[in-house]
């Protein structure tokens, strides 16, 4: 009973919204600018998944895939 509750749930909004919040969370991620640790400025911004990379000095800083370390 609880099973068929919530496979039903999880179809009708679940996988839609997950696709959703993750594209958002992928541009906004790429977008926005992280103070870098080297130069203190906020020119951090993410080059891979856990890559973030720095404008101004160059820098390449490793850490999670949404914020630097
Ligand atoms: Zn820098």
């Amino acid at each position: 009973m609880g099973r068929t509750k919530k496979v039903g749930f999880a179809g009708k909004y679940g996988a839609r919204y997950g696709k959703r919040a993750r594209n958002m969370l992928l541009k906004i991620g790429a977008q926005k600018k992280h103070k870098c640790p080297e130069c203190l400025k906020n020119s951090l911004k993410r080059e891979a998944s856990g890559v973030w990379f720095c404008d101004r000095c160059g820098i390449k800083v490793a850490g999670k895939a949404y914020k630097p370390a």
